[in-house]
C-alpha cells in the first residue's frame, strides 16, 4: 500500500510545483502601522509617497525574479529610511528619551530566522536581523551585544551606524511629550511599525518587521517584531505574516504563528485565520496583520481605527490606503 501511494504523492508535489512554476505568480504586501486615522494631509501624502516606491520597488524585484527574502528587505529598508514610520529613522521615543529598535526577518523556505531587539546604532535593523539569520547559529541577538554584532560589518555597506540621535524626529519627540503627560497610553501613539510579505515566482514566502516599539516604552522592553511566531513568521507550506500593534498582545498570544497554525491544523484560509485572531473575545489581540498565503492570497486586517497598507499581485494589483 506504502509503495503504491508513494508515486503518487510525489507525482502530485511534482504536479503541483510543475503548474505553479508555470503560472510564475507573485505576492507582496506591506504595512505601515496600525492605530488611529490622522487629519494631517500632509503626512499622509508624504506617507502615501513612500509606500508607493516601497511597493513598486519590491513589485519589480518579484517581477525581476529576485527572492522574496531580499525583497522584503529592500522594502523595509526603504521604510526604515523615511522619517515618516516608527522605524529606523523617525522611530518613537523610549521612556529614558532614547531610541531601541527591533526587528525581523524569516525565511519560509526553511524558516530560518533573525532577529535583533533594542538595537540603538545600526541604521537599518532588518538587514543587521539578517545576518543573525546567515552568520549565527542564533536567532535572536539583543541590546549591546547587538550593537557590538555590527561591528563585525564595518565595510558593509547594508549595515550603516549611526548616532541614536539619527532616530529622532521633533514629531515623536511630541509624542513622548504627550503620551508622558497621558495617565495611560493609547495605542494611536505607536503608530508607524513596518512590515512586508513577499512570495516570489519560485513559490518562496518571506516576511519581514522593524520598529522602534511603543512611545515611552520602559528601557529594555523588546515587544513582538523581533519575534519569531509573536509578530513575523513565515513557512512556505502555509503563509507570511507581519504583525502590528500592542506587542504584549501579539506575544502572548504568539499571533504570527496562530496564523499559520490555523491554517495547517484547521484548513482555513489566511483571512479567516486572522479575521478569527483579531476578532477574539477571550484573547484580545489590539492591531493589525498582514499575510500572503502560499498560493498567493494577500490578506490585510485590523481591528484598529486605521492600517497603513499597501499590496501587489501578478494577477494586476496595486493598491495603497493611508492611515496616517
Ligand atoms: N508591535 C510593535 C511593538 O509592540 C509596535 C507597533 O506595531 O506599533 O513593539
Amino acid at each position: 500500500m506504502r509503495h503504491s501511494l508513494l508515486p503518487a504523492c510525489l507525482s502530485l508535489t511534482l504536479c503541483f510545483g510543475l503548474s505553479f512554476a508555470q503560472e510564475q505568480q507573485y505576492a507582496i504586501v506591506i504595512h505601515g502601522g496600525a492605530g488611529r486615522i490622522s487629519s494631517n494631509p500632509e503626512r499622509r501624502a508624504e506617507r502615501e509617497r513612500i509606500l508607493k516606491h516601497a511597493l513598486t520597488t519590491g513589485q519589480k524585484m518579484l517581477q525581476e525574479k529576485r527572492s522574496s527574502l531580499d525583497t522584503v528587505e529592500a522594502v523595509v529598508r526603504i521604510l526604515e529610511d523615511s522619517p515618516m514610520f516608527n522605524a529606523g529613522k523617525g522611530a518613537v521615543f523610549n521612556a529614558a528619551g532614547t531610541h531601541e529598535l527591533d526587528a525581523t526577518i524569516m525565511d519560509g523556505s526553511t524558516r530560518s530566522t533573525g532577529a535583533v531587539g533594542g538595537v540603538t546604532t545600526v541604521r537599518n535593523p532588518v538587514s543587521l536581523a539578517r545576518r543573525v539569520m546567515t552568520d549565527t547559529r542564533h536567532v535572536l541577538l539583543v541590546a549591546a551585544g547587538a550593537d557590538r554584532f555590527a561591528d563585525n560589518y564595518a565595510s558593509d555597506p547594508m549595515i550603516q551606524r549611526v548616532a541614536n540621535s539619527y532616530f529622532s524626529t521633533e514629531y515623536r519627540r511630541a509624542s513622548l511629550k504627550r503620551v508622558q503627560q497621558q495617565e495611560k497610553q493609547k495605542e494611536s501613539d505607536s503608530m508607524g511599525t513596518v512590515g512586508c510579505v513577499a512570495l516570489d515566482m519560485n513559490g518562496n514566502i518571506a516576511a519581514a518587521t522593524s520598529t522602534g516599539g511603543l512611545t515611552n516604552k520602559k528601557f529594555g522592553r523588546i515587544g513582538d517584531s523581533p519575534i519569531a511566531g509573536a509578530g513575523t513568521y513565515a513557512d512556505n507550506r502555509t503563509c507570511g505574516v507581519s504583525c502590528t500593534g500592542i506587542g504584549e498582545d501579539f506575544i502572548r498570544n504568539a499571533v504570527a504563528y496562530d496564523v499559520s497554525a490555523r491554517m495547517a491544523y484547521k484548513g482555513v484560509s489566511a483571512k479567516t485565520a486572522i479575521e478569527q485572531i483579531l476578532s477574539s473575545k477571550e484573547h484580545q489581540v489590539r492591531g493589525g496583520i498582514i499575510a500572503v498565503s502560499h498560493d498567493g492570497q494577500i490578506v490585510t486586517e485590523f481591528n484598529t481605527p486605521g492600517m497603513s497598507r499597501a499590496a501587489a499581485d501578478s494577477g494586476g494589483r496595486f493598491e495603497v490606503h493611508v492611515a496616517e
